[in-house]
């Protein structure tokens, strides 16, 4: 099944040069220029990922992202205007996954919809019941003066708020912690923030650590409550 894209934006000619490309990498598009049928689509159908275009006619692309946010996880990457109020931390904390700028380049953004579409389906394929390998050494690894934290001996390639949230629920394994508590713990203004946002940036960390390995089953979401580390049977240095 090729992965399905939809990109909802207002200007034809945008949105003709990123089918092109897109459609020669074998994905299958669908397009709309209006917020509201971008809400609708998304409600009906299971889409692989959301280009977004910020100035629509009809809605706020921010708004329609915090619509589909409330009933999807589907990855929403953002066109932004040059010169637009483009707040990058709102836009990825209103549940973005990235955005780009444009005049951008087709093949530009094609790469980085294919990174996203691959870390998600990692993300979202259930790591299996077979036993992990026993690893020697430690689990996680923190380094606070670094800022750095290793996985199985792999530097994780870590955001700032990324980092904190890790690190926090590394110092206090198998404590379960809500997003308020993160928030509150990592954020430098958590009034301004979103509670999807803690949700979003614990989709990307689990992510990073499957790529180390895809059966890791560290990060624990506690439904309606938050998240804790599980880190039983291993040891972590911090
Ligand atoms: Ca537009």
């Amino acid at each position: 099944m090729p992965a399905k894209i939809l990109i909802v934006e207002d200007e034809p000619s945008i949105a003709d040069n990123l089918i092109y490309v897109l459609k020669n990498e074998s994905f299958a598009v669908e397009w709309l220029s209006l917020g509201q049928q971008a809400i609708d689509l998304a409600a009906q159908q299971q889409l692989d990922l959301i280009v977004l275009d910020v100035g629509l006619p009809d809605i706020s692309g921010f708004e329609v992202c915090k619509q589909i946010r409330k009933f999807s996880d589907v990855p929403i990457l953002f066109l932004t205007a040059r010169g637009d109020e483009i707040d990058r931390v709102v836009g990825l904390e209103i549940g973005g996954d990235d955005y780009v700028v444009k005049p951008f380049s087709p093949r530009e953004v094609t790469a980085r919809i294919k990174v996203i579409v691959r870390r998600n389906r990692l993300e979202q394929t259930p790591a299996d019941n077979t036993p992990e390998p026993v690893q020697p050494g430690c689990l996680f690894q923190l380094n606070n003066d670094k800022r750095q934290i290793k996985y199985q001996n792999n530097l994780l390639d870590l955001t700032f708020y990324e980092y904190g949230i890790l690190a926090l629920l590394i110092e206090h394994p198998e404590r379960v912690f809500s997003r308020e508590q993160l928030m509150q713990a990592v954020w430098n203004t958590p009034e301004d923030s979103y509670d999807r946002a803690v949700d979003t940036h614990i989709k990307t960390i689990r992510a990073k650590i499957r790529t180390v390995n895809p059966h890791d089953n560290s990060l624990v979401t506690h439904r309606g409550i938050g998240y804790s580390l599980n880190v039983k049977g291993h040891t972590i240095e911090s």
